[in-house]
């Protein structure tokens, strides 16, 4: 899942990236109103943090005109502005929820949880073929033995289990697990896959992650 974080406070914005990344996160990081509008309108996102003060564009427009664009993605206000106008506010210009600083990063995380979780009505838990993701205890499992994997291994796997059935090109996935700084030139995804595939023994009849060659990767069911 890729969050998008729109936060000046730089210390605050770093702070958020790497919690969020330790949770298996994909996560991106604007430093004012006019990129963070800009990569929200991309629609690569599952979810938006915003700031309400920002340079160049506040918070409130950022989230204004994201709706008027579209789209039905959760969007978080986390910020200083504390009255109950303020928080009104933000929830008329369309924010989910509403945070504010000083705020635990539990707390983040279990309203993040709370907003995908009705966003995609999370069950839980994917499966593909005998091998089952547990999405609230990161646990993977085949044939019920636990299959420890690396939190990138994890986001590629749950992403590709997602879109089961259908062909993930090779962009999609650098776009959905890798965040905006990774250098598309590396062969990093073929590497990956290769790791998934040996540590989930995927192969004769439980071949389920497939390359469409020259395009990408599929999970499939056989
Ligand atoms: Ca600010």
């Amino acid at each position: 899942m890729r969050i998008l974080i729109v936060e000046d406070e730089i210390g605050i914005a770093n702070f958020l990236k790497q919690g969020l990344e330790e949770e298996s996160f994909v996560v991106d990081v604007a430093y004012d109103g006019s990129k963070g509008l800009l990569l929200a309108l991309s629609g690569e996102y599952d979810l938006l943090i915003l700031d309400w003060m920002l340079p160049e564009k506040s918070g409130i427009e950022i989230c204004t005109t994201f709706r008027k664009n579209n789209k039905k993605t959760p969007v978080i206000f986390l910020t200083a502005k504390d009255t109950v106008k303020e928080t009104i506010f933000g929830l008329q210009v369309g924010a989910n929820d509403y945070i504010k600083k000083p705020f635990h990063f539990e707390e983040l995380l279990e309203r993040i949880r709370v907003q995908l979780r009705s966003n995609i009505e999370e069950l839980g838990e994917l499966t593909l073929g005998t091998i089952k993701l547990d999405l609230n205890t990161y646990q993977v499992s085949k044939n019920n033995v636990d299959v420890p994997l690396t939190q990138k291994e994890f986001s590629l796997l749950e992403m590709l289990i997602r879109n089961k059935g259908k062909v993930c090109k090779r962009s999609r996935i650098i776009e959905s697990v890798w965040d905006i700084h990774f250098d598309y030139n590396t062969g990093v995804i073929d590497v990956y896959i290769n790791a998934l595939r040996k540590k989930l023994k995927l192969t004769g009849d439980e071949n389920y992650i497939q390359t469409i060659r020259g395009v990408g990767y599929i999970a499939k069911e056989l």
